[in-house]
């Protein structure tokens, strides 16, 4: 701390001091207390030359991201020390051999976790399908590391207002495409709700702030609701000695939002809609069924809507979530949520797996629902040869995913997500009885592959080896595992009929002497118009290729002649890099549109968002169609971002106004009464032209003129000229160069 000016060292100790208030729960011992004072030291140390894009000194992040830990999640001291230094060894001279001496053996494993994830989560550097891969791969060895990720990734969101707008832009939609929903599997719902808001209030500041005025203005109409809702349970509930406090819980910004663009609503229809949530003091023997006595008194005063039960004290959510729910009819007519738990579960709830692991001692063993969703990732990522994209997606559903339990034949429970067919289930069992399902048997009776799945259903699976996966099968299968294996053995099952195939047409080129090599491949592949080889060999396997088609080739040049026919090497997909190079210039550099000097930038406007000059757009480089230029709202925009940052490229208007610049047109026709006043009332009135120019001059009955005029765009001139054309008496209408 010697080096750091007076007025940073207060700054940098009243964070210090914010820590250890928040850490009061967490620092047991003074031992606890040094552990992190010598964090705190090494960091600040180490950090010292660094500052922050607001100038502050950068130490103060790891201190604000060490109390998010403390305060927000809940995590104990080896954590608040790891978050502490977690940018050390990337950022500094730091080494992991130092934290290991310096700290120990665990703090070592954390800090190497969260350096070697760092570049798994931005996505501008590498292939992000497979860096997410290796952050999965990480996840089982301690989750401490994805909850400290987490903390850096909310208060950076916190701080992104100092950075620039590009890049506001690309980490909201990183956070809302992926650290949201894992903070929700994580049970983290204030950590993800806080998220998803800072990430809309960056990409759509204009609709955040709207939502945000409206929900004040209308704060004291919801006060007074949940006032006069709750005051007879309030009076009954202490008339039973019960000790608890209630709180009513409005819907967060982002799913307000949300709920106005998916289901097209106003604002004015959803901004009512809350929860009520009854939180009880009460000891852990108690809990269950005080929650149920809190239910019955609730449903004495309103009536419930008996299909909004749901009980998640007798079965947790897979990420540790225990309430009771329920949804009664309010005097003025209003459907309202009540949910009723203890502190314990509030704070399971708020804090997600952190705090549930603090009472499994107490509680025994219920908290398998997270390890066995993590080992189920695991063993997909391990196991998975697929599109890496598609089990991205397939992997975000589960992060969302509600459970349902079944149960096996012999009673054993089984956890899956909500919409899981039989099939999933015969994949869940072993991926052998998922390909050889042909039907199973729920609670008894016979269902086919499709049928859904209920909580509580005992399913048995009947196999046949005859069975092949089906194609159709992807339509109804939900889990990822089930999706990447059918996937994976239609792929094998093919190629299997290819090699039959294939071995049926060596014989019939040896018959003709023809022998297999590029050439010939290329050239039967363009005889019978097919994508690839392997699709020819399906299609021969499959008696679907007329072979006799080979020998008129054959006949014709004698043999199959490939010198005659001039081999044309197959179309190659360019790499980005390429690509980019083509457009003669580097990914980060900012294409400005309207600007003649990059007019070799092949560029065209997204038809998902058609963009109009003035709008906010970003351009994305394509694999064939050069740049398309998107809005920063296009519907697409989210997922192109986060899934192919590196293909992202920054893209302003010449000037953010609709801009006019000067075209010259020059023509020619026969000298006829009345043509130019025909031109200037085209120009002027009909198409609304500023004319700068006019020059005219005739010889001999042909009269030729220049026009110059402003124009928005070639698009607006191409009009002009197209206009222009049909004048009686013009005949030829061109643009000067
Ligand atoms: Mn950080």
């Amino acid at each position: 701390m010697t080096e750091y000016s007076e007025s940073d060292k207060k700054i940098i100790l009243n964070a210090y001091k914010g820590l250890l208030r928040a850490s009061k729960h967490a620092r047991k011992t003074p031992e606890d207390t040094a552990r992190i004072r010598k964090a705190f030291n090494v960091a600040a140390d180490a950090h010292m030359s660094m500052r922050r894009k607001s100038g502050e000194p950068y130490i103060t992040h790891p201190i604000a991201v060490a109390r998010i830990c403390a305060e927000e999640i809940g995590l104990g001291v080896t954590s608040i020390v790891c978050a502490l230094l977690h940018d050390t060894v990337e950022d500094t001279e730091i080494t992991l051999e130092d934290i290991e001496s310096l700290f120990g053996e665990k703090e070592r494993q954390i800090i190497d976790g969260l350096t070697k994830i760092s570049g798994v989560f931005d996505f501008s550097t590498s292939d992000q399908a497979e860096n997410f891969r290796k952050m999965i791969l990480t996840l089982p060895d301690d989750v401490r590391v994805i909850f400290i990720k987490l903390a850096d990734r909310l208060h950076n969101m916190r701080t992104l207002g100092s950075m620039r707008r590009d890049k506001q832009l690309k980490i909201g939609s990183e956070t809302l495409f992926l650290y949201a929903p894992l903070a929700h599997r994580l049970g983290l719902y204030g950590v993800k709700t806080e998220l998803e808001d800072l990430s809309l209030k960056y990409k759509e500041p204009e609709e955040y702030q709207e939502i945000e005025t409206k929900l004040a203005k209308t704060k004291d109409v919801r006060l007074r609701f949940i006032n006069s809702f709750t005051s007879p349970i309030k009076k009954e509930l202490e008339k039973q000695g019960l000790k608890f406090s209630i709180k009513g819980r409005t819907k967060s910004i982002f799913s307000i939002w949300n709920k106005i663009k998916t289901k097209h609503v106003s604002f004015e229809e959803i901004y009512d809609i809350f929860a009520i949530r009854i939180i009880l003091d009460t000891p852990v023997s108690d809990e269950k069924a005080d929650c149920w006595k809190v239910y019955s008194i609730v449903t004495d005063y309103y009536r419930p809507n008996p299909d909004r039960l749901r009980d998640w004290i007798t079965t947790p959510r897979g990420n540790g979530y225990e309430s009771l729910h329920t949804t009664v009819m309010s005097p003025t007519g209003k459907w309202v949520e009540v949910q009723i738990r203890t502190n314990r579960m509030d704070e399971v709830a708020e804090k997600g797996l952190a705090a549930h692991w603090r009472y499994k001692e107490n509680k025994g063993d219920k908290g398998s629902g997270f390890d066995n969703w993590i080992n189920k990732i695991r063993d997909l990522v391990e196991n998975n040869n697929s599109e890496t994209l598609d089990f991205i997606d397939d992997f975000k559903l589960s992060l969302y995913a509600d459970e349902i339990y079944v149960f096996t034949p012999k009673g054993e429970l089984k956890m899956l997500p909500a919409k899981a067919t039989a099939l999933d289930f015969a994949f869940d069992i072993h991926s052998d009885v998922g390909i050889k399902c042909i039907g199973a048997k729920v609670n008894h009776k016979l269902v086919p592959l499709s049928h859904q799945l209920k909580s509580g259903d005992q399913i048995e699976i009947i196999t046949s080896n005859k069975q092949i996966p089906k194609e159709a099968w992807l339509n109804f299968v939900v889990t990822s595992k089930a999706k990447s294996k059918i996937k994976q053995s239609i792929k094998e099952a093919y190629n299997k009929i290819a090699e039959n195939g294939k071995e049926i047409l060596q014989r019939k080129l040896n018959q003709l002497k023809v022998k297999l090599n590029d050439k010939s491949i290329y050239e039967l592949v363009k005889l019978y118009n097919v994508k690839n080889f392997p699709e020819l060999n399906y299609r021969i396997a499959k008696g679907k290729i007329n072979l006799s088609k080979i020998k008129t080739i054959v006949d014709k040049g004698g043999e199959l002649n490939y010198d005659l026919v001039k081999v044309v090497e197959p179309k190659k997909e360019k790499s980005t890099e390429e690509i980019i190079k083509t457009f003669g210039g580097k990914a980060s550099e900012t294409i400005i549109l309207g600007d003649d000097s990059l007019k070799q930038v092949d560029y065209t406007f997204a038809k998902c968002c058609s963009p109009i000059p003035g709008d906010n757009v970003f351009g994305f480089i394509t694999i064939k169609d050069g740049i398309k230029i998107h809005r920063n709202n296009c519907p697409n925009a989210t997922q192109l971002m986060s899934h192919y940052a590196y293909r992202v490229l920054k893209v302003m208007w010449k000037s953010q106004k609709l801009k006019e610049f000067s075209a010259e047109i020059h023509f020619t026709g026969i000298d006829n009464f009345g043509i130019l006043h025909s031109i200037t009332d085209l120009i002027s009135n009909s198409l609304n032209i500023n004319m700068q120019s006019l020059n005219i001059g005739s010889n001999d009955g042909i009269f030729e003129g220049t026009i110059k005029a402003l124009v928005h765009d070639t698009a607006h001139l191409d009009q002009l000229i197209s206009k222009m054309k049909k004048i009686e008496g013009l005949n030829k209408v061109t643009r000067t160069s």
